[in-house]
C-alpha cells in the first residue's frame, strides 16, 4: 500500500507558509508502515485541485490532502472531490446542524458561506471536527475504474490548520487506517551525526550502503559540515527493523571511527562537552573572527548537560577578528585557562584566505600539550560557523 500527500493553497504555493502538515503526515503514515513516495503542494484553484488529486488517486491507495475546506470562495476542496469522484455536493442535514450548533454556543449568528461546509460529494463520509467547523471528508474510489493502480484509493481530505489537522489525524483517520487497511510492516529510522569529512569523502568510505537498494537504506545530509546518515529499516515489527539498523550502524562505526560524534539530535558541541566531563576536564576558550560562535556553542551545550555538576565550560573571550595573530595563539589558549581556572584552553585565530580556500587556526592546551592544528574550510558563506565547529571537534578529538 502506498500513501502520497497534497497540500492545497495559496499561502503554501507563494512562499508566505511552509507545509508543515506534509512533513508531520508523512512521519505518521511511515509509523502507520504506509510508505509515502510523493508531497503535492498545489494553489486554490480548482484545475490545479482536480489534476493533483488525479495523479494522486491513480497512482496510490490512500490520499491524504489538507486545506481548503474553509468556509470561503477560495476554499475549493469540496468542489474539487466532487469532480474528481463525479458525484455531487450533497447537504449533510446532520452535518449543518453541528456546524450551527457551534455557533449557537458562542450565542453568533451563523454567516451563509458556513453552510458550504456542510457539502459533501455524494456517498462521502464526513470526518468530525472537535475544534473547528470544517469537517474533514473521505472518499472511496473504486478499484474498478482503475483508481489506486487497480486497487482503489481512499482520499481523506482534512483541514489545512495544524492542530484540527492532526487531532482528526490521531482521532479518526489513523484508527481507521490501523484497522487492517495498513500494511503490516512498520518503519523505522535513526540517525548518526559525522563532523570532519565531507559528504562524498564519506560516501566513498562506505562502499555500497548509500546505494539505492541497499536494505536498510542509508541517506546521507549535510548541514553546515555535519554530515546526518539516515538508517531506515522497514520490518514485520519494530525490534527486528532495529535489528537491522544496528548491524548497519555497526559497520557506518567500524568504517568511519571518530569521524562518529554522536546519533539523533546530538551536535559537536554536545560531543566535546560529553567528553570532557568523561575526563573530569573543564574547557575555556579564546576566539577571534568567529563572532563569538565557539562561546555560544559551548555555553549552550552546557546548558543542556548541566545537571547539578561542576561546568565543563568555565567560560571565554571572544575579541575582535585582527586581535590574535597565528604566534599568539598558544599563550592565548594557556592563558584563558589558567585564568578561569580550566584544565583545557581552546584558542581559535581568526578565518583567513589560503589561494581561493579559506583556512582557520586553533590551539588546544591540555596540560603540557599543545595540538596546533590548521582547518581548510570551504567557501558557500559558511565558514565562520564551520570554523567554530572545527575547532570544538579539535577539543573532542584531543580528549578521545
Ligand atoms: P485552510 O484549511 O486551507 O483554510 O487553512 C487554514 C490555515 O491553516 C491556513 O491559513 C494556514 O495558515 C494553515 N495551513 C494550511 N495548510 C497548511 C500546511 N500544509 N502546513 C501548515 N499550515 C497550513
Ligand atoms: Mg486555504
Amino acid at each position: 500500500m502506498l500513501a502520497e500527500i497534497i497540500a492545497i493553497g495559496d499561502e503554501l504555493t507563494s512562499g508566505q507558509r511552509l507545509d508543515t502538515n506534509s512533513q508531520w503526515l508523512s512521519r505518521e503514515l511511515g509509523l502507520l508502515g504506509i510508505p509515502v513516495r510523493y508531497h503535492t503542494t498545489t494553489c486554490d484553484t480548482l484545475e490545479a485541485g482536480v489534476h493533483a488529486f488525479q495523479i494522486a488517486a491513480r497512482r496510490a491507495q490512500v490520499v491524504v490532502a489538507t486545506g481548503g475546506l474553509g468556509p470561503t470562495a477560495d476554499d475549493l476542496t469540496r468542489d474539487v472531490l466532487a469532480e474528481l469522484s463525479g458525484k455531487q455536493l450533497v447537504l449533510s442535514e446532520q452535518a449543518l446542524e453541528v456546524i450551527t450548533s457551534r455557533f449557537l454556543v458562542r450565542h453568533a449568528v451563523m454567516p451563509e458561506s458556513n453552510r458550504r461546509q456542510a457539502l459533501f460529494p455524494d456517498g462521502s463520509c464526513p470526518i468530525e471536527n472537535p475544534d473547528g467547523t470544517a469537517p474533514g471528508i473521505a472518499v472511496s474510489l473504486p478499484a474498478s475504474d482503475g483508481w489506486g493502480d487497480g486497487h482503489g484509493c481512499v482520499v481523506y481530505v482534512l483541514p489545512g490548520v495544524p492542530a484540527e489537522m492532526r487531532r482528526m489525524w490521531n482521532e479518526t483517520v489513523s484508527i481507521e487506517l490501523k484497522k487492517g487497511k495498513g500494511s503490516k510492516k512498520v518503519l523505522r529510522h535513526r540517525r548518526l551525526k559525522c563532523f570532519g569529512a565531507g559528504e562524498s569523502a564519506i560516501e566513498e568510505m562506505l562502499p555500497g550502503l548509500i546505494e539505492r537498494g541497499h536494505d536498510p537504506t542509508v541517506g546521507i545530509t549535510a548541514h553546515e559540515a555535519t554530515i546526518t546518515l539516515r538508517i531506515s529499516a522497514w520490518a514485520d515489527d519494530q525490534d527486528s527493523c532495529m535489528k537491522k539498523i544496528f548491524a548497519t550502524e555497526n559497520m557506518i562505526r567500524e568504517k568511519l571511527g571518530q569521524l562518529v560524534y554522536g546519533e539523533e539530535d546530538d551536535e559537536v558541541e554536545d560531543a566535546a562537552g560529553a567528553a570532557l566531563i568523561a575526563a573530569s576536564a573543564s574547557l575555556a576558550t579564546i576566539e577571534a573572527g568567529t563572532a563569538g560562535r565557539v562561546a555560544a556553542l559551548f555555553a549552550q551545550a552546557a546548558d543542556r548537560r548541566q545537571i547539578g555538576t561542576e561546568p565543563f565550560f568555565r567560560g571565554g573571550l571572544v575579541l575582535p577578528e585582527l586581535s590574535l595573530e597565528k604566534p599568539n595563539l598558544i599563550d592565548a589558549a594557556k592563558g584563558v585557562a589558567k585564568s578561569h581556572n580550566a584544565s583545557v584552553g581552546m584558542a581559535i585565530g581568526p578565518v583567513r584566505p589560503i589561494g581561493t580556500r579559506q583556512a582557520v587556526d586553533v590551539i588546544v592546551v591540555k596540560d603540557d600539550s599543545v595540538i596546533a592544528t590548521e582547518h581548510i574550510l570551504g567557501g558557500g558563506g559558511i565558514a565562520m560557523s564551520r570554523a567554530a565547529k572545527s575547532a570544538i571537534d579539535q577539543v573532542r578529538q584531543t580528549l578521545l
